[in-house]
């Protein structure tokens, strides 16, 4: 008899999103009239930087031509995109990150899904709370978890993100193996300092621990004093993974391009305590499990560090964010305590009350969608996150209804 992968029927019924659909599908029916503003999910609106789809078109007539046609690449991305990252996103910030110690593939979310494969199962996980859903959700499928009790998975340490620590959490005082962190961070838009990641490094050693640190949204940052890179402080090669994508920093959600960043120095053990390369292991399963990124993809993903690409990517980024200061002024205005929204598309807003009636309330009364705290874990609730990920024109009309509905 086939049986089921029973770790899938720990994880919570419904999704955060679908959630949100069915409720948002439930009014637009019932009001088909009132047309809804959506500033819920994390997906950009802007069309891809022109740099990018003139080097998508150029790479598209290479593949037609015999004599530059391209069949299976290197699993690990081509060479030009590699370098390209070890010098423009590492090298330029004093971050010592080799092209070979970069994998290039589809997608954050399916790295940092993946990456727990590479673990012993009986690990112990530090994962923050509020969180961006994929890194409890591919643990619990995994196995590392226990039953949801009460909104928490047992076996999990979680970092709670509260208006106490100003939504970054600080190191546990027990031991753990594996800690999630993600700055910018999604959903609240929080930043750490350099003080604050050196202090997570610290404990990563003194444990022998490995940070996954997921800087999805680095781009975003514009307060100097702010690290973009995990490897910016001393000592994190040795004890952190990267991840970074072009979804939010070049509009790729759609056209698929990330990648992760594993030093070759960093190490884990064995059950005798020996240690191994992570690198090698990952190198391993991304070879045997991934076939590479699309040539045309690597090479629109590579003319983002050109001059013109840098300035496209950077207006582009500049205009979410413009986006963000409207948002997050709007809803300070009207009273609320809001972080994010200056180095991160998020703003997250405490609301004071449920954050699924604070949800129906902008729906029903603006016809705002906006999406409640409570979705992203136990410490979400009261909050909400508003994305800047949307027109000029739909933001500025969302925070007018906003605060007619709120007055
Ligand atoms: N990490 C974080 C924190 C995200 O918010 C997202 C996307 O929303 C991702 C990773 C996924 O990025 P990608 O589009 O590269 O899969």
């Amino acid at each position: 008899m086939i049986r089921i992968n029973e770790n899938y029927t720990k994880l919570k019924a419904s999704y955060l999103f679908s959630d949100i659909a069915k409720r948002v599908s439930a009014y637009v029916a019932a009001n088909p009239a009132k047309p809804v503003i959506r500033l819920g999910i994390g997906d950009v609106t802007e069309p891809l930087p022109p740099v990018c789809v003139e080097a998508l078109h150029a790479a598209t007539d290479e593949m037609a031509k015999r004599g530059t046609f391209k069949g299976y690449g290197p699993e690990q991305g081509y060479a030009f995109l590699r370098e390209a990252v070890a010098q423009h996103d590492y090298a330029a910030r004093g971050c010592k990150i080799e092209a070979d110690e970069i994998f290039i593939s589809d997608g954050s979310k399916c790295d940092c899904g993946n990456i727990q494969e590479i673990f012993a199962q009986d690990i112990r996980l530090a994962i923050p709370d509020p969180v961006y859903p994929v890194y409890v959700d591919t643990n619990v499928m995994a196995g590392r978890t226990g039953a949801s009790i009460d909104g928490r998975y047992q076996g999990i340490t979680y970092l709670e993100s509260t208006p106490a620590n100003g939504y970054v959490p600080s190191v546990p005082n027990v031991a753990t193996d594996l800690i999630y962190l993600c700055f910018p961070n999604n959903p609240t838009g929080a930043v750490a300092t350099k003080a604050q990641l050196e202090a997570w490094v610290a404990y990563a050693k003194k444990n022998k621990a490995v940070i996954l640190f997921d800087s999805a949204y680095e781009a975003y940052i514009r307060n100097p004093a702010i690290p973009h890179s995990i490897y910016e402080i001393e000592g994190a090669r040795d004890v952190a993974i990267e991840f970074r994508s072009f979804s939010k920093t070049a509009g790729f959600t759609g056209t698929r391009c990330a990648y992760t960043v594993i030093p070759k120095s960093l190490m884990a053990y064995d059950a005798a305590g020996n240690a191994h390369p992570l690198h090698a292991l990952w190198n391993r399963r991304h070879t045997t499990k991934f076939n590479g990124v699309a040539y045309p993809i690597q090479k629109a993903a590579a003319a983002i560090f050109t001059d013109a690409g840098k300035q496209q990517t950077s207006d582009l980024i500049n205009f979410y964010l413009a986006n963000a200061k409207l948002i997050r002024d709007a809803m300070t205005k009207l009273g609320f305590s809001c972080i994010g929204g200056d180095n991160a598309p998020y703003i997250w807003v405490n609301t004071g009350r449920d954050s699924w009636a604070f949800f129906d309330t902008l729906l029903e009364k603006a016809q705002v969608v906006c999406t409640p705290g409570a979705g992203f874990g136990k410490c979400g609730e009261g909050h909400v996150r508003i994305s800047a990920f949307n027109s000029r024109e739909n933001v500025e009309t969302a925070l007018t209804r906003i605060a007619a509905a709120l007055k």
